[in-house]
């Protein structure tokens, strides 16, 4: 039995990974970029030695076991705990919006109790039993001022449509908290790899039954594929099909990168701007990923990256699926078809047509293999 897997980002690379550790089968990795590690990727800037996340901030964080001790065999990770600040009308806020955001945002002094029971009495103002749209979803959680300042020019900015044109269904929380709480994540695990997401892939992808052919898109090799191969392709679904059924939306990034001669720019690694008269969303200054690394860290430059939202059109990188009822509709479909051709599996973050962290696609890639690779090849 051959295998290829189209895409080295974590989902494939979990996938070749299992076949040549668990199969001891040969495996070939066809991936159209110039790098493995897919989103995660990142590389060292040549002139500061600042390790940058290429597409944008990337922050390990999980509380599934399984996933932490397989990716743990590559790497041991820092213990970075994200924490995103947000810029509104000159000021910095806290993000999620949390006790120190409320405070300072009504200019009060409020306890835990006093702040929950502020907040209903805000929420209750504009009467939302039903809400009918994004804005009308996010008053009816954290209130009318809390929503205008933080969450409506942001989300305008992300979607490129008034948030009373989205879907309600686009949020199902809004977390708030009442405690002065600052971390980003939850979760039971967290950080970013020591020695960087490029050396965790390098060490997944080490194995030498697994090859890995650079620079390749799958449609231009596709036909060169041995018909009793397993192909395992973590890419656009449409694109695959092509488009038999019609195009899926998503939408698309474009980062800004720039090297500036402060040593320090923000003071922290993630700073959302929630006004439309900023035209990017965020800017990420990554050498607060690392401050333990003395050297790139005390830099007297400092790279940072402005992350400004797009709509997808064909020859941009699809980055965030646009899950409306239409386009799930378009997907099921693509999803049956690809169930429905011998040795293929459809996978990954564009191939399931979903938002994943990092954990939840390794999660993912586990089961797969676990639940149809596995089986599938000990017949
Ligand atoms: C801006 C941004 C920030 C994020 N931050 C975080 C975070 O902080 N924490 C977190 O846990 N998750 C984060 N994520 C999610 C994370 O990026 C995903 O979980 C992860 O990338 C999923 O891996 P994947 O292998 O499914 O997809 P990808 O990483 O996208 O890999 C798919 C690969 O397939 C290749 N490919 C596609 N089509 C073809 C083809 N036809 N031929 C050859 N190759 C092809 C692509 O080039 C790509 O390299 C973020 C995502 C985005 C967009």
């Amino acid at each position: 039995m051959s295998y290829f897997v189209v895409g080295a980002g974590f989902w494939g690379a979990t996938i070749a990974e299992r076949i040549a550790t668990v199969l001891k089968a040969p495996v070939t990795i066809i991936e159209r970029r110039n790098h493995i590690g897919g989103n995660c990727h990142s590389s060292l800037d040549e002139e500061t030695g600042i390790e940058c996340h290429r597409y944008g901030s990337h922050i390990f964080h999980t509380s599934l076991p399984n996933v932490w001790e397989y990716i743990t065999q590559f790497g041991a990770f820092t213990s970075y705990q994200h924490k995103v600040f947000i810029t509104h009308k000159g000021k910095v806020y806290t993000m999620p919006i949390n006790l120190s955001t409320i405070n300072q945002f009504y200019g009060k002094n409020l306890s835990p109790t006093e702040a929950a029971a502020f907040l209903q009495a805000e929420i209750a103002r504009d009467h939302i039993a039903d809400p009918k749209n994004l804005e009308e979803k996010a008053i009816s959680l954290i209130g009318r001022p809390l929503y205008e300042a933080f969450i409506k020019g942001y989300t305008h900015k992300q979607w490129e449509r008034d948030p009373r044109e989205l879907p309600a269904e686009i949020i199902t929380r809004l977390p708030f908290r009442t405690t002065y709480n600052a971390n980003y994540f939850n979760d039971v695990w967290q950080g970013v790899p020591k020695d960087g997401y490029f050396s965790l892939f390098e060490r997944m992808l080490s194995n030498p039954l697994i090859s890995v052919q650079l620079n390749c898109d799958y449609a231009t090799i596709r036909s060169q594929i041995p018909s009793d191969a397993t192909v395992i392709y973590t890419g656009m679904p449409d694109q695959l099909f092509d488009y038999e059924y019609g195009t899926l939306e998503w939408r698309s990034l474009r980062f800004e990168w720039e090297t500036l001669p402060v040593s320090d720019f923000q003071g922290t690694t993630v700073m959302n701007y929630a006004d439309t008269d900023v035209p990017y969303t965020r800017i990420h200054e990554f050498k607060h990923y690392h401050p333990e690394r003395t050297t790139p860290f005390n830099c007297p430059k400092t790279v940072i990256c402005r992350e400004h939202s797009q709509t997808y059109h064909n020859g941009l990188e699809a980055y965030y699926p646009v899950n409306n009822e239409r386009n799930n509709t378009l997907y099921a479909r693509y999803a049956q078809r690809a169930a429905a051709t011998p040795g293929l599996v459809l996978g990954g973050r564009l191939g399931a047509y979903r938002y994943w962290d990092m954990d939840k696609a390794i999660a993912n890639a586990l089961q797969v293999f676990e639940e149809r690779i596995l089986p599938a090849a000990r017949g």
